[in-house]
């Protein structure tokens, strides 16, 4: 275990509990950082409080309502469906979303003298969100060190990995069942496997499907 410390962009959901389990066997200190942008389901900072208590984490949570104000979308509006149409961004996407949220984590880590963010962004399963590339996270890292002249490290172990193979990180972080029954990434605020119909059940359904076919756990 390294001697560093690290702070998780945590919202409750499977990535980025599985990024805390990941974050927990590799620093020595780990606190995470919630932000509040007016999110549909009060649920989801409910959850996210809840796991971090139960993991002995220190929680922050930060209010971005800002962003709502500035960029409506299918995350924060009742009014506004949750859909992609073909050949654009899905109503879910909101534009410089991590751009703010990895910025202010920065601001936070530095205050807590923590060297590493992390956070469960993916190219993988690219829904087209430009915020989530590999590209971006790498030069936003540069930025960020420049800005504050500090030297941050932004780690993304969920990057390079499908669905299946976060549900295998988390199974080798001995968190399988935890992040299956407690974590809430449904759209429709319902937890652990979800509503069943919403795109982010159906993406996190298909990825546990393929993870429990390949592995000795067997089907449910
Ligand atoms: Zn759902």
């Amino acid at each position: 275990m390294r001697k560093e410390k690290a702070v998780v962009v945590f919202s409750g959901g499977q990535d980025s509990t599985t990024c805390m389990f990941w974050a927990m066997e590799r620093f020595e200190e780990v606190e995470a950082v919630t932000f509040n942008y007016g999110q549909r389901h009060k649920l989801e900072l409910d959850c996210a409080a809840d796991i971090a208590r139960e993991l002995n984490v220190k929680h922050h949570i930060l209010d971005m309502s800002l962003l709502n104000q500035l960029a409506p979308n299918a995350l924060t509006r009742d009014d506004i469906a949750i859909e992609q149409k073909e050949g654009e961004l899905p109503t879910t996407f909101v534009d410089g979303r991590n751009l703010l949220f990895l910025t202010f984590a920065a601001v936070l880590a530095k205050q807590i003298s923590a060297k590493h963010i992390v956070t469960g962004v993916c190219e993988t399963d690219f829904s087209g969100y430009p915020d989530c590339r590999d590209v971006f996270v790498k030069s936003l890292n540069v930025t960020l060190n420049l800005s504050m002249d500090y030297p941050f490290v932004i780690d993304t172990p969920l990057m390079w990995l499908n669905k299946a193979e976060t549900w295998e990180l988390a199974d080798r972080l001995g968190a399988f069942d935890f992040v299956r029954e407690r974590t809430l990434t449904c759209y429709n605020g319902i937890m652990a496997d979800g509503c069943g119909h919403c795109p982010a059940c159906l993406l996190r359904r298909r990825g546990l499907d393929d993870f429990l076919a390949g592995s000795n756990r067997g089907a449910v």
